[in-house]
């Protein structure tokens, strides 16, 4: 839920808006049902249902739980805007693995339309989907979709990254796999670390894109022999980081 959604006593809850639409006339829930509330940010509690309407449900407060499934590094997925809907895709998918935030951008071959006049709209989607993957994999926090990036902007942001690392098909010298064991090593995957992996457009980085990353504090690394597709980059990067670092 997000916070505004969540007030709560020390005893009881309220859930109001989509979330108590979903709870009353999707799931059906009823009076005694017991459900997992979380603020999406550092709190979950299972509770009892006491009263449904659709647009209001309470619930009284069973218990505290401290489960915790986020990942200690916070991974940011920098995405050249795909076509159709894979950008949907890429938010679902690496919402369930672990990402902690989604940076949509504009590179020189990004095929896409792009329309400010929607992007509002979009991005509100995108952080639904994000929600809705969050809860599915029962997180703690939803990862936070961010409005589409300039080129120009994404290379200043990626500064506040501790790593930023750029997929780059072409790069023969650094693979993704000794990039994160040197990163361990120098202790800059530590809890609360930041990385940042960008990946390209259907049409890839252009070189010059490459060289500019570079100059901006990026780390070209290739993910492996084959050529993946946009949307299947960023998945493999973060579970290859996740899988090294035990997460
Ligand atoms: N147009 C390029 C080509 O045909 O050679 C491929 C671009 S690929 C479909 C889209 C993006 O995925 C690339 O910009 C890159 O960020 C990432 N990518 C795909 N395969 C990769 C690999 N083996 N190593 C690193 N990055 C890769």
């Amino acid at each position: 839920l997000p916070p505004e959604q969540f007030h709560q006593t020390t005893q009881t809850v309220t859930i109001e808006g989509d979330d108590a639409h979903h709870l009353a006339r999707v799931m059906r829930a009823e009076v005694g049902d017991k459900v997992i509330c979380s603020n999406g940010i550092d709190r979950e509690v299972l509770v009892r249902l006491t009263e449904l309407d659709k647009g209001c449900v309470t619930a009284e407060i069973v218990e505290e739980l401290s489960m915790d499934a986020e990942a200690a590094v916070q991974v940011w997925i920098a995405q050249s805007l795909p076509k159709g809907d894979k950008m949907e895709t890429i938010i679902q998918k690496g919402t369930e693995i672990g990402a902690a935030r989604f940076l949509p951008f504009l590179s020189e071959r990004t095929i896409v339309q792009y329309d400010a006049k929607k992007e509002a709209k979009r991005t509100e989607r995108w952080q639904k989907i994000a929600k809705e993957a969050a809860e599915q994999a029962h997180r703690n926090r939803v990862p936070q979709v961010e409005s589409v990036y300039t080129w120009k902007q994404l290379m200043q942001r990626a500064k506040e990254a501790d790593i930023a690392w750029i997929c780059y098909e072409k790069e023969d010298g650094q693979q993704l796999k000794p990039a994160i064991q040197q990163a361990q090593a120098a202790g800059q995957l530590t809890a609360g670390k930041q990385v940042l992996i960008a990946v390209g457009p259907e049409g890839g980085f252009t070189e010059q894109e490459i060289a500019q990353a570079e100059a901006a504090g990026f780390r070209s690394v290739s993910l492996g022999a084959r050529i993946l597709r946009t949307e299947t980059a960023a998945m493999v990067g973060l579970t290859c980081l996740f899988y090294e670092t035990g997460e």
